[in-house]
């Protein structure tokens, strides 16, 4: 907390009264000028106050009394007619010197690993991923997510023994620098892929993982807003994306609808949700600066998840191996370095809360550094007091209850709902994953009851699985037909668009030659909500009215004598 007020030492000196009738479009252009942000802290008198706020200004931080936020030019025109006395503050992003930043050119080996004692250009980030890649072809896969508003590549390097295979085993995704000035994990990610690539085979803690899970690392998800200052720097990033969008509240969010920050979903955005739903991702952490605190869900309401305890569990674990290993003071804001995000400060459309509601994935938001972008020369001392924590919270995923649900009859996986009983709440059930049918759920310590369930099969509920800390509980669930003497042979995804709908979804039909067709809709249960017969004679798409359905999740499925074609969708209104 010390660290977040000597932060005011570095306040440029311009401090002005912004009230609604004095604020006008000349002052609002010589305050902003070319910049898409700005950086401020102001005093509020009742945390209450946070909750209004945080739908107009992007905050950053909030202490016992003073909230600190970005904002762009209509964001702080909204805010400015508040009333706040202001304190305009210097960018974080441009705090340090060059020499801070850099090596000079030449000192990093190009051709090989690096001291990660530096922040890269873009090319430099670029083929260094690339160099993993090609260094590691048996270990690792680098894919192109998708692509900034400013054309940067959004990279994401996939770890694992078996690189070309999906198989029944958890996935795992570590993602930085959504806020592109924070960028202490970013350089952290480097080094971790670094770390699992040249340790796997000799370190038996990384060969475990590596053996065990299918590990994703996205170093760098905001490369428009971390280059902002050009190709060469981070000096003189941004928060926001280039269109002055924060990242982090334009998501899905699970209490203020989809797009809870008025903006369209950014290129960046689009391209992390699309990469969520073609995963089966058990667990994710999404690493930040500003703060130094293990921040779970959920941000936008104060109620807690069904798994809080287990949150508290892993979040003690991360924050407390910090503590053995980094300096006295390091990682102790709030509850000593764990926080749920509500209780610290409500913020609506972050993606922890996106992939925790709609993707049953385990995101944390992790906050690295009170000092968003430390000096270069501080970045190994960082790794030092952080890289046990990386290891052990993807290590958890290995644990709780996995196995693969199966169909009886054909032994073929299936696409299974894993509900527990008086448990799982707010989208906290997991789902098995083609082609491998594998499931995963963490869960903290205890005896629960899980039922199985997949569209045109029996449930199957099974009671006093038993669950203790470090250890993984394997069952294999087969579940068996409605269907008497027809294999319900899964044939593959349907194309459906658009998900989230409102009125009408188009069904393409898998099979173009004339065929009849049984539709049904389901819900999360497994129940039927909607069948119908179609024919697909000279027909490609099937238009489908949900107008009438309920906003939340469904499974569309249509089948033929051959099997069954299935999507998840989701209906919104
Ligand atoms: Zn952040």
């Amino acid at each position: 907390m010390k660290k977040i007020f000597s932060l005011s030492l570095l306040v440029l000196i311009a401090t002005l009264m912004v009230r609604g009738q004095t604020s006008n479009d000349n002052q609002l252009n010589s305050l902003f000028g070319s910049k898409k942000e700005i950086y401020f802290k102001f005093h509020i008198f009742d945390k209450a106050e946070v909750n209004k706020l945080t739908r107009i200004i992007s905050i950053d931080n909030v202490t016992a009394d003073e909230v600190f936020a970005y904002a762009n030019k209509s964001e702080f025109e909204k805010f400015s007619k508040l009333g706040y006395q202001v304190t305009f503050l210097k960018a974080p992003g441009s705090m340090l010197t060059d020499a801070e930043l850099m090596k000079p050119a030449g000192t990093r080996n190009p051709s090989g690993p690096a001291a990660w004692d530096f922040y890269p250009t873009y090319q430099q980030y670029v083929d260094t991923m690339v160099y993993f890649a090609n260094t590691y072809p048996s270990l690792c896969k680098l894919d192109t997510i998708g692509t900034s508003a400013e054309n940067r590549l959004l990279l994401v390097l996939e770890i694992s023994k078996d690189i070309n295979t999906d198989g029944p085993k958890p996935q795992f995704f570590y993602t930085s620098s959504m806020h592109g000035d924070e960028l202490t994990g970013y350089i952290g990610m480097l080094h971790l892929i670094e770390y699992l690539l040249t340790g796997y085979g000799t370190n038996p803690a990384v060969s475990k993982l590596v053996d065990s899970i299918q590990i994703f690392i996205n170093p760098l998800a905001n490369p428009d807003g971390t280059y902002a200052g050009g190709n060469n720097t981070v000096n003189g990033a941004t928060r926001y994306n280039s269109n002055g969008v924060d990242l982090n509240r334009n998501y899905p969010d699970p209490v203020y609808g989809l797009h809870p920050d008025g903006n369209p979903w950014q290129f960046e955005t689009v391209a992390f949700m699309g990469f969520a739903s073609s995963k089966g991702l058990t667990m994710s952490a999404n690493f930040h600066g500003g703060a130094e605190v293990f921040n779970y869900p959920w941000d936008t309401q104060p109620k807690l998840t069904a798994d809080n305890s287990w949150w508290v569990f892993v979040g003690r674990e991360f924050a407390d191996t910090i503590h053995k290993y980094g300096p006295a003071g390091y990682f102790t804001m709030l509850d000593n370095g764990i926080s749920d995000g509500y209780a610290w400060y409500q913020a609506i459309g972050g993606r922890q809360d996106y992939m925790n509601y709609w993707q049953h994935c385990r995101e944390v938001t992790i906050e690295l550094s009170v000092n968003k972008m430390p000096p270069a020369s501080q970045l190994v001392s960082f790794w030092n007091y952080d890289y046990h924590s990386y290891l052990n919270y993807i290590e958890q995923v290995l644990y709780g209850i996995q196995g693969v649900v199966t169909d009886t009859a054909t032994g073929l996986p299936l696409k299974a709902f894993v509900n527990i009983a008086n448990h799982d709440i707010d989208s906290s059930q997991v789902y098995s994953r083609m082609p491998s049918g594998f499931y995963d759920r963490v869960i903290d310590e205890g005896s629960w009851s899980l039922t199985f369930s997949a569209p045109g099969y029996y449930s199957k509920t099974i009671n006093n699985v038993a669950i203790t800390h470090y250890n993984a509980t394997h069952l294999n669930v087969q579940l068996k037909s409605l269907y008497y003497g027809t294999a319900r042979l899964e044939q593959g995804e349907l194309t459906i668009y658009p998900s989230p709908a409102k009125t009408d979804v188009h069904i393409v039909f898998p099979e173009t030659d004339s065929k009849k067709w049984k539709l049904d809709v389901l819900n999360t249960m497994g129940v039927s909500i909607f069948s119908s017969e179609i024919t697909n004679s000279g027909k490609l798409i099937h238009v489908l009215d949900v107008a009438g359905f309920a906003s939340g999740m469904y499974f569309v499925v249509l089948s033929n004598g051959n099997g069954i074609y299935r999507k998840q969708i989701l209906v919104s209104h």
